[in-house]
């Protein structure tokens, strides 16, 4: 008995609504599959039922075979057609998605005063140093054992026995009662994997094959693994860790060994890893951490959003050179400048040690600056906003007294999900965003992606310079599938608050106009659907030396400019802003650069439009005299650094 349907399940059977799925075809006795394109799974099997990878919007078949077989089409279908199934206690475990390493603008030269510090990704800002605490969990090797025929149901035995073991330890990590709703989701999603049938039934084959458990595990779980990597989806390719996550904490419990846990990360020391995997992060006692330094990762992985959500300094990206610190007692980081000083001399821990309290000094001593409002000497209001990147930023924002969001960088909404995000998806957070600053301007920057950061759902040409490439602006247009979502979700939250939009590496106009012409396009499509909605200013990012050279012009189309300077420099200076070997270069007080943003701010003032800057340098208590002097009456940072800029701007009305 069969039927077909329409998946409407949103996001389709990604690992939570695979789960709940499965657990409801577990209810009933009869044998029942899943079908699409002609490939059957079981209905029973979590794991297979997340390598079908059903999407939302794709025909699947529903087979049962059995006693109960009507009523089991029936409540599963049911599941199938229902967008909201297995979403209804949060999604945060969904979201993690795979970490997606992209590197930030290395901030302030490269170390040179004689003391050895290796150099990373600046992904979270702070100094910090503390004990080292290294997490570099040991290969798991299996002795590679032959069994003898009455040795296998022992070893069956014994290999059921440590999965028992996993779930237990699993359950009780859940009951604990003290996890996040997407930390819960994470370890739930883990202990399905532990008791799937895909992953126990392999390894009982291997054991009965005559492979040692310890061997049978790390067999099974890998091919399971490569499996999930070879999917054509980003998401379900980041599955493949949670597999190998799930494969080794069996094999410990089968090997007697104890994991080298987070749990016992002393307070205030500096954690130390290759890489952190979802297992890890779901459990690590983020209070208790100083600073974070990694192998992997890159200003947008999940490691780093949550560093600078919870204020911890990090350093990422620092590749092998992560080993040299393997057997340090002390480390000092540095989030700002990205550096990272292994047993500093005495010299180094004096000066860290005053810089950690000068700051924890000044953060004291900046929070009377959190309600102010700063203004010019003509009592011109200067708009100190933040730049975020997701919802989870809020409330560090708000705290830090920021005047809205002055760049909302949409990139992370779109990587973080298993395919393109929906209008609907999207417009719920832009609402979110623009109810959380009303009255003040929410700035959300359109899609600014390319080759470089790929994302699930958008096909990317293989560049040579993909920083010169089809990236930004560039993409959009030629994606209108992709922008008008976007711009409809945007005009849908203009209802909520002030919502303003602007575009990324624009360079000439025709892409403002093009632009404007699909915003107007869908606005039409949202009035005669009958879809509430409200207008918005429109905005450019200043970001391209074409752009500066055209800003008069622009600036006639535009209802204001936002600087980015952290692109506006490598493009002006042509030095790549990844690239360490050129950082001196890429050096935003060059006069070169300093000229195009003057050149701007004039080209602005000239129109009556406001010029704002949200690239890194807007945050720099030593250039936002000259910033405001030139006429920019908007700074966008990030949150920490907004109460220091508060009072660089008092201080300078004072000074008058
Ligand atoms: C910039 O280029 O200055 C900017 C703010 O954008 P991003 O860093 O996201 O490229
Ligand atoms: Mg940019």
């Amino acid at each position: 008995m069969e039927r077909s349907t329409i998946v409407r399940v949103h996001e389709g059977l990604h690992a939570r609504p695979a789960t709940r799925f499965v657990k409801l075809a577990k209810g009933f006795e009869s044998d029942v599959e899943l079908v699409k394109d002609g490939k059957a799974v079981s209905a029973k099997s979590s794991v297979k039922l997340m390598l079908l990878a059903v999407k939302e919007n794709q025909e699947v078949t529903v087979r049962a075979n059995g006693a109960d077989a009507i009523e089991a089409i029936e409540a599963l279908i049911g599941y199938l057609e229902n967008p909201r199934a297995g979403l209804d206690d949060g999604n945060e475990a969904d979201e993690a998605g795979p970490e997606a390493a992209a590197a930030v603008p290395v901030q302030g030269a490269a170390p040179t005063d004689g003391t050895p510090k290796l150099q990373g990704v600046a992904a979270s800002e702070g100094v910090a140093i503390g004990p080292a605490f290294a997490h570099f969990p040991p290969e798991i090797a299996g002795p590679g054992r032959r069994l003898q025929a009455d040795e296998i149901e022992g070893e069956l035995e014994r290999f059921r026995r440590a999965v028992a073991a996993v779930q237990a330890r699993m359950d009780r990590t859940l009951a604990e009662n003290n996890l996040s709703a997407g930390d819960r989701g994470i370890v739930a999603a883990l202990r399905d994997i532990a008791a799937d049938d895909s992953l126990t039934g392999e390894v009982e084959k291997l054991i009965k094959e005559g492979d040692d458990a310890v061997s049978a595990v790390i067999g099974a779980a890998s091919a399971i693994a490569a499996d999930f990597s070879a999917v054509d989806d980003h998401y379900l390719n980041a599955r493949a860790d949670d597999v190998h996550a799930v494969g080794r904490q069996i094999c410990l419990v089968l090997l007697g060994q104890d994991e080298v846990s987070l749990e016992t990360i002393p307070q205030g020391a500096i954690l130390i890893a290759d890489d952190i995997g979802a297992w890890d992060l779901a459990r690590a006692p983020l209070k208790r951490i100083g600073g974070v330094v990694c192998g992997h990762g890159g200003a947008t992985s999940h490691i780093a959003i949550i560093a600078r959500s919870h204020g911890i300094p990090a350093v990422l990206g620092l590749g092998d050179k992560v080993n040299e610190l393997r057997t340090a007692k002390e480390v000092a980081i540095d989030g700002n400048a990205g550096h990272v000083i292994v047993d500093p001399d005495e010299a180094a821990r004096a000066d860290f040690t005053r810089r950690v309290e000068a700051a924890a000094q000044e953060r004291a001593g900046l929070k009377v600056f959190k309600s102010v409002t700063p203004t010019r000497a003509d009592g011109t209001v200067i708009e100190v906003a933040a730049n975020i990147g997701s919802l989870e930023e809020i409330e560090a924002a708000q705290e830090a007294g920021a005047m809205g969001v002055g760049l909302f960088r949409t990139e992370l909404l779109f990587m973080r999900h298993m395919h393109l995000p929906s209008e609907d998806m999207q417009a719920e957070t832009y609402s979110a965003l623009a109810k959380a600053f009303a009255p003040h301007p929410v700035i959300v920057r359109t899609l600014d992606i390319g080759g470089d950061k790929p994302i699930a759902g958008i096909e990317f040409p293989d560049e040579e310079n993909p920083f010169l490439g089809w990236r930004g602006i560039r993409m959009c247009l030629d994606r209108p599938d992709i922008f008008k979502k976007q711009l409809r979700a945007l005009l849908r939250a203009a209802v909520h608050g002030n919502i303003k939009v602007m575009l990324p590496m624009v360079s000439e106009i025709a892409e403002v106009r093009r632009t404007r012409a699909l915003v107007d396009e869908c606005a039409a499509e949202l009035k005669a659907e009958g879809v509430p909605h409200a207008g918005f200013d429109l905005g450019v990012m200043i970001e391209t030396p074409a752009a500066v050279l055209i800003a008069p012009a622009l600036a006639k189309e535009v209802a204001f400019f936002s600087i980015g300077t952290n692109d506006l420099t490598q493009y002006i200076m042509a030095a790549d802003r990844l690239n360490p070997t050129v950082a001196k270069l890429n050096d935003v007080t060059n006069p070169a650069v300093m000229s195009a943003i003057e050149l701007t701010a004039r080209a602005g003032a000239a129109a009556g439009i406001m010029v704002g800057m949200c690239g890194e340098a807007a945050g720099r208590p030593d250039l936002i005299p000259a910033f405001i002097n030139m006429g920019l009456t908007e700074l966008s940072m990030s949150p920490a650094s907004i109460q220091r800029a508060k009072k660089t701007i008092a201080a300078m009305t004072a000074d008058r």
